[in-house]
C-alpha cells in the first residue's frame, strides 16, 4: 500500500513537473523579466547527463545546458550521438579545446599561432564539420593568458568561459567577455568552502535583481562522494527545484544572445573555421 501512494505521489509529481516545461519566447521578454540560471559543464561526459532519470529531469523541467566538449576526436560514436541530440533538443554545444591542455604553460614555450593551429583549430573543424553551432569556449583548467583571450574572442568565439568561486551575474547586453561561473562540483565545494546555503542565497539575489546567474561542473553521479569532479544528483535537483520556485529561466549561452539580439552570430560562426596564417 505504501509503495502504491508513493508511485502516485511521484507520477502526480512528474506531471505536474512535466507541465512546466516552457520554451522562453524571445519576442516577449515577460515584461523585461530576465531572471535565470546558465549551466555549463566540461569535458565529455555527455552519458552522465543522458542516463535516463537525468536526462528526463533536465527535460521535464526544461533546464538548458551548454556542454563544453574536449577532444572530441576520441569520442565513441555513441558519445557523438548523445551530443547530436543535445543540440536538437535546444542545448548548447560549446568548445572546450581539442588536446585539453594547459593554455598558459603551452605559451611559455611556444607562439600562439602553435597553440591555435594544435588545441583550437583541429577539433573545432571536426565538430563544425558534423554539424555542431559552436560559438562559445571554455579553457582547459581555466588556465589562460590576456593576448590569447583577446585573439579567440576576436577571430574565434563569442563568450569564453572561466571559473571563480565568487558569484558572476549577467545582465542583458554585457559587453562580449569572459565568463565566470561557480563550480557545482562537490571537490571545488571543499577546496573553496562553498556551502548549498551560498548557492541559494545567490539564486535568491540574481531573482530579486533581475540578473542571470552561472553555474558549472563536469560530471553529474546518483551516488554521493566527497571531492568528486561531480555533482551529485540531488543536489543538482535541489538547487534546480530551488531556482524553477523563485521563477528563475533556464538560459544557454546562445540564449543569451538571442536576448541580447544577436540572433546572427550563432550562424555566422557556423561556417567560420577562423584559422589563421602568420
Ligand atoms: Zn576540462
Amino acid at each position: 500500500m505504501r509503495t502504491k501512494l508513493l508511485l502516485i505521489a511521484l507520477s502526480a509529481g512528474f506531471i505536474f513537473i512535466a507541465s512546466c516545461n516552457k520554451r522562453i519566447d524571445y519576442n516577449q521578454k515577460d515584461n523585461g523579466k530576465i531572471a535565470g540560471i546558465v549551466f555549463c559543464i566540461d569535458d565529455y561526459y555527455v552519458g552522465d547527463f543522458y542516463k535516463a532519470n537525468h536526462y528526463r529531469y533536465i527535460q521535464s523541467m526544461g533546464i538548458k545546458m551548454t556542454y563544453f566538449i574536449t577532444k572530441y576526436h576520441i569520442l565513441s560514436k555513441g558519445q557523438k550521438r548523445i551530443i547530436k541530440i543535445f543540440q536538437a533538443d535546444g542545448h548548447e554545444i560549446g568548445y572546450h579545446g581539442t588536446h585539453h591542455i594547459h593554455a598558459k604553460d603551452f605559451l611559455d614555450t611556444s607562439t600562439i599561432t602553435k597553440y591555435l593551429n594544435y588545441e583550437i583549430n583541429p577539433d573545432l573543424k571536426l565538430m563544425r564539420n558534423d554539424g555542431l553551432l559552436i560559438s562559445d569556449f571554455s579553457y582547459p583548467y581555466g588556465s589562460h593568458t590576456p593576448q590569447l583571450d583577446s585573439v579567440l574572442l576576436n577571430k574565434y568565439f563569442y563568450f569564453i568561459k572561466l571559473g571563480s568561486t565568487k558569484p558572476y551575474f549577467y545582465t542583458l547586453n554585457m559587453p562580449r567577455e569572459i565568463i565566470h561561473p561557480i563550480p557545482l562540483d562537490e571537490r571545488y565545494w571543499i577546496k573553496y568552502h562553498i556551502s548549498l546555503q551560498n548557492i541559494l542565497n545567490y539564486i535568491d539575489s540574481a531573482a530579486r535583481q533581475n540578473k542571470i546567474i552561472m553555474f558549472y561542473g563536469h560530471r553529474l553521479t546518483d551516488n554521493y562522494r566527497t571531492n568528486v569532479n561531480a555533482i551529485w544528483f540531488d543536489k543538482f535537483r535541489l538547487i534546480m527545484d530551488y531556482s524553477k520556485e523563485k521563477g528563475m529561466k533556464f538560459y544557454t549561452l546562445n540564449d543569451l544572445k538571442k536576448l541580447d539580439n544577436k540572433k546572427n552570430i550563432i550562424l555566422n560562426y557556423k561556417n567560420d573555421t577562423a584559422d589563421i596564417e602568420e
